[in-house]
């Protein structure tokens, strides 16, 4: 690998892509016209439609290679498994389905000539939906105050990383990873580039409202221990709120007549200890499932079928 690789891998996750692969091959070959050799890898994750099929047609031409998944494991995981793949002294991570434009690489690979071992991406959110961008800029801010990594809103996975920078996210073996976040930790040097996100052409999204929640928190998770802490918090607050209530109680029981009235506040103080308690066991949770999914080092992606097996007869 490495010297006698091309200058650019562009690494496309595929789920049920099926209509949008040879288009997207077509308009990669032509952004990429002068900008150097290059290598196109589809990792298809485990699709249900034709999408596998179209990519074998595809790898007809020797600038495409690809990996097929036995199942869907998920954005990551294909990301991880493409970057595995590539061996180009830079590589693009984008969309399959051109809501990453592929008239931005040249821009990119600008970028990286210029020096930034990673060239990101930030969408500007004119035309997404108010849900969506309130959401994404929410979800950023919350990572920014309590994670160890800076991602700025309108970020996605669709970014160039350098051929070191790739060797190192390589190198790291977490099972969980949120590529975006991961990268940025890294520290190397960064340059950002807008652009606006463009039209899903064929199929539709893979990423259900839970799918979100679920990279939602594995980026939290990924990046931050804060919400484990937030236990102490929490009892901190109560004990000062029962010391109150103790106080408040004495006080009553010396100088109000009849006090047989703690009904209601003791069934509000339980109940309200119980939801606090539900949800600390609900994050600490949250984080012993990580622990075991980690300890188990399961493999993050089962690999079927790639290009070189289609290819020796
Ligand atoms: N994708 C994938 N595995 C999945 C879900 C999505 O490889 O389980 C790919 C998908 O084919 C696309 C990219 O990841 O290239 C982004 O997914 P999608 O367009 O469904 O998400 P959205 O753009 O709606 O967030
Ligand atoms: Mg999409």
């Amino acid at each position: 690998m490495g010297a006698a690789g091309p200058d650019i891998s562009i690494v496309l996750p595929a789920h049920n892509e099926a209509g949008n692969i040879a288009p997207i091959a077509a308009a990669i070959a032509q952004a990429m016209a002068l900008a150097g050799s290059y290598e196109i890898i589809f990792v298809d994750d485990g699709s249900s439609d034709g999408t596998l099929a179209a990519i074998r047609g595809a790898a007809r031409d020797p600038a495409i290679r690809y990996l097929s998944f036995t199942r869907n494991f998920g954005h990551q995981a294909a990301l991880r498994a493409g970057l595995r793949h590539a061996k180009g002294r830079a590589v693009i991570v984008m969309d399959a389905d051109f809501e990453h434009p592929p008239e931005l690489i040249p821009k990119l690979i600008a970028g990286w000539k210029e020096g930034a071992k990673i060239v990101a991406t930030r969408r500007d959110d004119d035309g997404v939906a108010a849900a969506k961008r309130v959401s994404s800029q929410l979800y950023y801010r919350v990572l920014d105050a309590i994670g160890d990594v800076r991602i700025e809103p309108g970020s996605a996975d669709y970014m160039l990383l350098d051929r070191a920078v790739v060797d190192v996210v390589n190198g790291i073996e977490d099972q969980d990873i949120f590529l975006r976040g991961l990268v940025r930790w890294l520290g190397f040097p960064l340059v950002t580039i807008p652009y606006t996100r463009g039209q899903r052409q064929s199929g539709e999204s893979s990423f259900s409202a839970a799918r979100m929640v679920e990279l939602a928190l594995t980026g939290i998770a990924a990046h931050s221990v804060r919400p484990l802490r937030f236990a102490i918090w929490l009892a901190l607050g109560f004990a000062l709120l029962s010391l109150l209530f103790i106080v408040y109680a004495i006080v009553s029981f010396l100088f109000v007549q009849h006090t047989v009235a703690g009904w209601s506040s003791l069934v509000a103080v339980i109940a309200i200890l119980g939801a606090a308690q539900l949800l600390v066991l609900g994050i600490i949770g949250e984080y012993v499932g990580r622990i075991l999914r980690e300890t188990r080092r399961r493999p993050s992606y089962i690999v079927q079928e790639t290009e070189a097996e289609r290819r020796t007869p």
